[in-house]
């Protein structure tokens, strides 16, 4: 299937050929985690934890059940998930006491005990992270890393003295998005959502969109300001130096395999995945080359080879298996490993050896005395141009647009007087999502596209995952 003809067929197709999933599991939209999915799902971890760690974010770990009465305490919260929640009512043949339900998102789990945790100014401010599996019954189609029951989850959560200390832990996170989404080579946007599509609970939402090939957005990650909201029905509160009680402002950022989706569909193409360089489980592959009567020297020398670059911090794998180069080419090229290296006879003699890069194809000879610091150049390079590409591709799909009855695939921006009635209009006649705006985008001398009241403020309207 090409990705041109049919993306959605195309994904479908490419995620499970290639190992990163198996939908096979008789539970729809819970899938198997084959081993290259997951060693690349890890990396992606692996990168959050790196940027999270690195400002002092605490790893911690809540347990995955929520007693129902805990998870009742904020309103809008439990209105906005409870349709989507897994409930688990016996133990053996009895019924529970107390329903327990499995976590859809983690505030209820956490709340209650954040409230045992903080007593004093001194103990704020509490920045914890946790990276788990949260549980959704979603009732749309199904989609491999995009729209699934069980989601791998990375979410942070904090609690500040003051709704500025907050607004500033929100900055922050959006440098760990700028960080995450170098290293996967992923284009996004940073758009305010609109009141009436806010996370359930939060004072305002910031969603990290981004653009799919066929002009969908998708959601990545998501960044809330609770305010007091939750703090208030949870009571954590904290004593302040002049000895009253205030509660907390609180913050939380989430990010998920979406991540992992978003890299697939925008990278991928014909040949089949295009790993970026951070996330690549292999990021070079050396394949030797025999020819008669030297082939177990030529392996010997491959292997040598790939546990040298190993022992840089690389990583590198040679593939020995007694097939033919080119099914090996072909089979290391659908999974998008970045860098092949091929070594023969020649190559060993004359003291070199070809690279061959999965995005553009192009081939460098690189001398064997230089492989460590050509190599790391190489893999630069590649994730460099990955963005440009994907970048430049976004760019070829924003438009601005005056009818909302003829919107296009991709990023619409329309005038809006900020009027729900106005916007629900624009939904209706566009048939796809407004997706926010974003910050400092204005346009003077526009007027709404639906009631015609002048005014500077630019929607994003797209159709979404
Ligand atoms: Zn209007």
């Amino acid at each position: 299937m090409k990705k041109e003809e049919d993306f959605s067929e195309w994904y479908n197709e490419i995620v499970e050929e290639t190992g990163l999933t198996d939908k096979r599991y008789p539970i729809k939209g819970m899938n198997v985690w084959p081993a290259y999915g997951w060693k690349t799902m890890l990396l992606i971890k692996t990168a959050i934890r790196r940027e999270f760690d690195s400002r002092g974010h605490d790893e911690v770990y809540f347990p995955m059940l929520i007693p129902e009465d805990q998870f009742q305490k904020e309103k809008e919260h439990i209105k906005g998930f409870d349709a989507q929640v897994f409930w688990v009512t016996k133990a053996g043949s009895n019924d529970l006491d107390v329903n327990l339900l499995l976590r859809p998102t983690s505030e209820t789990a956490m709340y209650p005990v954040f409230s045992l945790w903080i007593r004093s100014h001194a103990d704020l401010p509490l920045r914890v992270y946790q990276i788990v599996n949260t549980f959704r019954y979603e009732t749309k189609q199904t989609r491999a890393f995009i729209r699934v029951r069980e989601m791998q989850f990375i979410e942070g959560h904090t609690c500040h003295a003051t709704f500025e200390e907050a607004e500033a832990q929100i900055e922050e996170d959006l440098d760990i998005m700028r960080s995450v989404a170098a290293d996967l080579c992923i284009p996004y946007r940073v758009i305010r959502r609109i009141e009436w599509d806010k996370f359930p609970g939060a004072y305002y939402t910031i969603g990290v969109d981004t653009m799919l090939p066929d002009g969908r957005a998708l959601q990545i990650a998501s960044i809330h300001q609770y305010r007091t909201n939750f703090s208030v029905p949870y009571e954590i509160f904290f004593e302040e130096t002049d000895g009253s009680r205030k509660p907390v402002h609180q913050t939380t950022y989430g990010m998920s395999e979406r991540m992992l989706g978003a890299v697939v569909a925008i990278h991928g193409d014909d040949k089949g995945l295009v790993m970026p360089p951070a996330i690549a489980p292999i990021q070079i592959l050396v394949v030797p080359i025999p020819a008669k009567g030297n082939a177990e020297s030529i392996y010997a020398e491959a292997r040598k080879m790939a546990k040298h670059i190993n022992s840089h911090g690389l990583r590198a794998h040679a593939d020995e298996r007694d097939i033919r180069p080119g099914n090996k080419f072909y089979y290391w090229e659908r999974k998008g490993v970045p860098i092949r290296l091929e070594l023969g006879k020649r190559e060993i003699d004359e003291g070199f050896v070809t690279a061959v890069r999965r995005d553009s194809g192009k081939k460098t000879r690189i001398s064997t005395s230089e492989l460590i610091r050509e190599l790391g150049i190489l893999l630069k390079d590649m994730a460099s141009s990955m963005l440009k590409r994907a970048e430049e591709e976004v760019k070829s799909k924003e438009f601005d647009v005056h009818d909302p009855s003829a919107i296009k695939d991709g990023y619409n921006r329309m005038q809006w007087c900020g009027a729900e009635q106005c916007g629900r209009k624009i939904e209706e006649l566009s048939g796809a999502s407004l997706l926010g705006t974003v910050s400092g985008e204005k346009c003077s001398g526009g007027k709404c596209v639906i009631c015609g009241t002048a005014t500077d403020n630019v929607v994003y309207v797209a159709k979404t995952m």
